[in-house]
C-alpha cells in the first residue's frame, strides 16, 4: 500500500502510547493521532467525498494539521495545503483551479477560507481546539495507486498565477525514505520545528519524516527564536528543521546560553535557500550542533541533496544527490558539462513530481524525459556534492560581468555589524544592472554606507562591490522565513 498515513497508522498500531507530537497545549500519541485522524477519515467519506477528489486545508504548525491531514490522506482525497496568510481572492483561485469540492480551516484564520467556500456554495468544517469528529474512525487507509496525486501545493510563482504541483503518494513515501539514512534518524529523535506545515519542507520532508520514523515532533508557532531555543532545551530536542533566517535569529538571542545547554542536539536541517557559512559556523560553535543543508522545490517534494550526517560535511554544499535521486549540471545549450563548472541544475527520481495541475504544457517544459528544470544555477564538485551559486533569475549582469549574489552576501555576512543581508541588482543606464546591498544592522551599531563599501572592497572585485546600499530594520520574507528579494522595493534603494 501507498499511503503515507497508512504507514504512521502502522506505527500507532506497533506502540499506541509513544508520543508522536508536542506542542504548548499538550502532547499526542500515536494512538491518539491515528483515532482522530481516522474519525476524520470517517467524517470526509461521510461528506461524500471520493478518492482523488481536491479538499484545500489550512492550518498553522499545530497538532490539528497533521491529525486533519492524516484524515484526508487515508480517505483517498487529494490534499492541498494553503498560506494560513492567503486572502480570500487567493483561495478562491486555487479552489477555481482545482475544482475543489471541501474547504477545511483552522478557527484562527477560518475567515478568508470561508468566504471563498461561501462565494461558491462549497462545504467549508472550521475546526478548533475542541475539535473531535465523533464517528468511528476508519478502519483502513484508502489504498492508493503509486501515481495517485496525494497533494497538490500551490507555488506562489514569480510569474503569472501560482501553479498546483501535483505530488503523488509514492513521492511522499519515497521522499521519507531517501531522508531517514542521511539523517540516520530512529524512533528515539525527538525533532522540533516552527516551519510552517503548508509548505512542502515543513510538511512532506519534516513532518512525514518523523511520524514515518515513529519520532517525535515539537511544534512551535509562530517561530519565535527564544521560545525556539527554550523548546530545544524542554523538550531536550536532538534535531531541528529550519531556514536560514531562523538559526540567524536563534544566534542572535542566545547570548548566555553555550554547547553545554544543548548537550541532546545532535543536528540541524535547513533548506529553502542558501545558508550563510558565517552563520552555519557561528551556529555550530554556539549550539554544538552541526547545521545539515540540503535543497530542493516543492517540484521535487522538497528533497534533492542533503548533507548526509555520515559524510564529510562541506559548508557552502547543499550535499550529494539523495539516495535515488540524479543531478545533472548542464550548459544553456543543453550540454552536460564537468565538475566545477556552473551550469543550470537538472533533477530526476523518485521524489520528482507528476506534473503541474491540469498545465499540460506547462509540466512538458519544465519536465522532460523524467528531468526537472529547476531554474537554478549550480555546480558539482569531483565527489559529486552540489552548490547552489544563485536563482538564475537572481544572477546580476553588471557591464557584462556576472555578479552571483549569493556570493557578495557571504563576504557582508562577514561584517560584525550586519545581521541580514540581501542583494540584488537595480536597472543602470551604464552598466545595465548595478550592484545593490539591502542590509540590516545589528541594534546600536554605527556602520555607515561608506565604512561597509570599503570594508567589501577589501573582500571582494570592484565590479563585485555593491554601489547602492540600503540600511532597512528587517527584510521582507515568506512564509518559510525565506528573503523575498521579489518585495525588495528596488527604486528605494540609492
Ligand atoms: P514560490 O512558490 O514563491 O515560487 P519558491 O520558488 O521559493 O517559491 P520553493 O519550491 O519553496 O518555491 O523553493 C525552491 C527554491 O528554493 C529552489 O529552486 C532554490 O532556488 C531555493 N533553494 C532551496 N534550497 C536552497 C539552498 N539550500 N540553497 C539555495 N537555494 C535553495
Amino acid at each position: 500500500m501507498v499511503n503515507v498515513a497508512a504507514i504512521v497508522w502502522e506505527n500507532a498500531a506497533a506502540d499506541p502510547d509513544r508520543v508522536a507530537l508536542r506542542s504548548a497545549r499538550g502532547d499526542l500519541t500515536y494512538g491518539e493521532l491515528r483515532d482522530r485522524s481516522g474519525r476524520v477519515a470517517t467524517a470526509v467519506q461521510a461528506e461524500g467525498r471520493r478518492p482523488l477528489e481536491r479538499v484545500v486545508f489550512i492550518a498553522p504548525t499545530i497538532i490539528e494539521f497533521p491529525i486533519v491531514y492524516y484524515g484526508l490522506h487515508a480517505a483517498g482525497v487529494s490534499v492541498i495545503t494553503m498560506n494560513t496568510m492567503a486572502t480570500a481572492a487567493e483561495i478562491g483561485y486555487v479552489l477555481d483551479d482545482s475544482a475543489a469540492s471541501l474547504v477545511i480551516a483552522w478557527h484562527e484564520c477560518a475567515g478568508s477560507a470561508e468566504a471563498a467556500a461561501a462565494d461558491r456554495g462549497l462545504p467549508f468544517w472550521r475546526i478548533d481546539d475542541g475539535a473531535v469528529f465523533d464517528d468511528q474512525p476508519l478502519a483502513q487507509a484508502h489504498e492508493h495507486e503509486p501515481d495517485d496525486t496525494a497533494i497538490i501545493l500551490y507555488t506562489s510563482g514569480t510569474t503569472g498565477r501560482p501553479k498546483g504541483v501535483e505530488l503523488t503518494a509514492a513521492n511522499l513515501v519515497d521522499t521519507t525514505a531517501s531522508f531517514t539514512p542521511v539523517l540516520g534518524l530512529t524512533s528515539n529523535d525527538r525533532f522540533g520545528t516552527a516551519l510552517p506545515l503548508f509548505h512542502v519542507y515543513g510538511q512532506a520532508v519534516i513532518m512525514n519524516l518523523t511520524l514515518v520514523s515513529n519520532a517525535s515532533l515539537s511544534l512551535l508557532s509562530p517561530f519565535d527564536p527564544t521560545a525556539m531555543i527554550e523548546l530545544v532545551r524542554n523538550d531536550r530536542l536532538t534535531a531541528l528543521a529550519g531556514v536560514p533566517t531562523m538559526w540567524n535569529a536563534m544566534l542572535q538571542a542566545s547570548d548566555g546560553y553555550g554547547p553545554r545547554d544543548f548537550e541532546q542536539l545532535r543536528l540541524a536541517t535547513s533548506g529553502g535557500a542558501s545558508l550563510p557559512v558565517e552563520v552555519m559556523r557561528a551556529f555550530n560553535e554556539r549550539f554544538d550542533c552541526a547545521i545539515l543543508e540540503g535543497y530542493g522545490l516543492t517540484e521535487s517534494t522538497g528533497a534533492a541533496s542533503f548533507n548526509d550526517i555520515h559524510r564529510v560535511l562541506k559548508p557552502g554544499t547543499v550535499g550529494p544527490a539523495l539516495p535515488g535521486t540524479s543531478i545533472e549540471v548542464r550548459s544553456p545549450d543543453g550540454d552536460l558539462l564537468p565538475a566545477g563548472e556552473v551550469g543550470n541544475v537538472y533533477l530526476k527520481g523518485p521524489t520528482i513530481m507528476k506534473g503541474y495541475w491540469n498545465r499540460p504544457e506547462t509540466t512538458a517544459a519544465e519536465l522532460r524525459d523524467g528531468w526537472l528544470t529547476t531554474g537554478d544555477l549550480g555546480k558539482l564538485d569531483d565527489d559529486g556534492y552540489l552548490s547552489i551559486v544563485d536563482r538564475a533569475k537572481d544572477l546580476i549582469i553588471r557591464g557584462g560581468y556576472n555578479v552571483y549574489p549569493r556570493e557578495v552576501e557571504e563576504v557582508l555576512y562577514e561584517h560584525p555589524d550586519i545581521v541580514e543581508v540581501a542583494v540584488v541588482g537595480v536597472p543602470d543606464d551604464h552598466f545595465g544592472e548595478e550592484v545593490a546591498a539591502v542590509i540590516a544592522l545589528r541594534p546600536g551599531t554605527t556602520a555607515t554606507v561608506d565604512g561597509i563599501r570599503t570594508w567589501a572592497k577589501t573582500q571582494l572585485s570592484a565590479y563585485k562591490v555593491p554601489r547602492l546600499i540600503q540600511f532597512v530594520e528587517t527584510l521582507p520574507k515568506g512564509a518559510t522565513g525565506k528573503i523575498l528579494k521579489r518585495e525588495i522595493n528596488r527604486d528605494a534603494i540609492r
